[in-house]
């Protein structure tokens, strides 16, 4: 055996699935973690599982719930509950109300609801009101042929 066997065996480890994997910071505690796809170090991850788990809880018995109601029920940070939902956690099974970025009116889909949406594709038009042609000057070639000679 020679001396660097321990450093083959450790590459061998990170090499998952046959690729190399990488090492990511945690988003949730900024830990330094080996790469997965839930961005989220064991720990965290574990933590957030568990907390998913009574977010669905608490959501059977609701059937309907705000993201404010649901922090408050289960103590889960609003910033992990938008997670999970983006991740389409609970998606077709319960419906979450948010409120609306502009007005504040509670919405279960996208970030505006649909009179506010409306409103800014409005101020869009107006404001892309089509430009004025350019008339495109013709220009006139004149030829410095004498017609008569
Ligand atoms: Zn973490
Ligand atoms: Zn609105």
């Amino acid at each position: 055996m020679d001396q660097y066997a321990d450093g083959v065996q450790l590459w061998i480890e990170f090499d998952l699935g046959g690729r190399i994997m990488g090492l990511g910071y945690c988003s949730e505690c900024g830990k330094l973690y080996l790469e997965n796809t839930s961005g989220l170090c064991p720990q965290c991850y574990e933590l957030e599982e568990f907390e998913e788990l009574k977010i669905v809880d608490f959501l059977r018995e609701k059937g309907k719930a705000s993201i404010e109601q649901i922090c408050k029920a289960t103590g889960v940070k609003e910033k992990t509950v938008l997670r999970m939902m983006k991740r389409g956690r609970f998606k077709g099974d319960f419906e979450i109300t948010h409120p609306c970025e502009s007005c504040g009116e509670l919405i279960s889909e996208g970030r505006l609801c649909a009179k506010c949406s409306k409103n800014i594709l409005d101020q869009v038009k107006t404001s892309e009101s089509p430009k004025q042609e350019e008339r495109s000057g013709v220009r006139v070639y004149s030829r410095d042929i004498l017609k008569n000679k």
